[in-house]
């Protein structure tokens, strides 16, 4: 992929205001014991973190709090980089919808965050969160998309994210709550209507690969598609359906318990939007 540097204005980034100490104002019996069970097995103290308590700063701000965040070259890149796919992808959007589209940003945030959609780890992985309208990212999870799922390269990454955005162009739309009324009414086919959302927004963000496959994209400051960016799309579509996700950690494979889409539908559906372009050839709901 090509692409350049932007003003971060895509980007929120709580990284040094999030973390493992975020919940300690409000910490009940079961929060102490997930941090008991932390410094156990991390060898790190975080009781000690909470602050000597009585009197002291209130304990939510004794951890990570400070707003300055402890960064590497290669990780700014990475902001640098999820602030132009961001960028790109939704002046995308607002080509394709006009005034229906609503701007958004991306949380970074490291370990643990508060959101609308309750307390956010990062080993639920990237979301949206159609409370707030913000896309929740911990950077980590590229690292673990390369090393756990061997899915590499910037355009996998580029899709995580459009992914995202996929959901909150739904969320705009009124699919998702269009979606959750039908589960409502057809609680035994919850679990097939959350793949159908999930498959749609990976068609999303093959929309916006599509926008982005023009040369001479990258000299007008966009982002633009390069030789084997799009099977690095795939691949990672491939690497993180849930079959074999399930697959990796369990050795079985149970249907009802999909949530993304298998591999090949992940695929399917990026693909489709990448070939056709425009959000009515990702009609997954039909
Ligand atoms: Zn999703």
């Amino acid at each position: 992929m090509r692409w350049t540097p932007g003003d971060r204005s895509n980007i929120e980034d709580l990284r040094g205001r999030s973390g493992v100490g975020m919940k300690a104002g409000g910490l009940g019996i079961g929060g102490l014991l997930v941090l008991l069970i932390l410094s156990w097995a991390t060898g790190v103290d975080f009781l000690s973190l909470l602050g000597g308590g009585g009197g002291g700063a209130a304990p939510t701000e004794t951890v990570g709090t400070s707003g300055t965040v402890a960064s590497s070259p290669e990780e700014e890149k990475l902001v640098d980089f999820v602030d132009a796919v961001m960028a790109d992808s939704q002046m995308t959007w607002r080509d394709l919808l006009g005034d229906r589209y609503q701007p958004t940003r991306v949380r970074l945030f490291r370990e643990a965050i508060p959101s609308a959609c309750g307390f956010a780890q990062s080993a639920s992985g990237p979301f949206y969160c159609p409370g707030d309208h913000y896309v929740y990212l911990d950077l980590g999870f590229f690292e673990e998309l390369r090393r756990r799922f061997g899915a590499s390269g910037d355009f996998a990454e580029a899709y995580v994210v459009a992914h995202e955005l996929g959901h909150h162009v739904q969320s705009l739309l009124g699919i998702d709550s269009r979606m959750r009324q039908l589960q409502s009414r057809n609680p035994s086919e919850t679990n097939e209507l959350s793949v159908r959302l999930e498959l749609q927004a990976d068609c999303f963000a093959g929309v916006w690969a599509h926008a982005t496959n023009k040369a001479g994209r990258s000299a007008q400051g966009r982002v633009e598609l390069e030789a084997g960016d799009l099977e690095e799309g795939l691949r990672a579509a491939a690497a993180i359906g849930d079959d074999r996700i399930q697959r990796m950690s369990t050795g079985h494979v149970f249907p009802d318990k999909f949530t993304h889409g298998t591999s090949d539908q992940r695929v399917t559906w990026l693909r489709r939007g990448f070939e056709n372009g425009t959000p009515d050839a990702c009609q997954t709901f039909q």
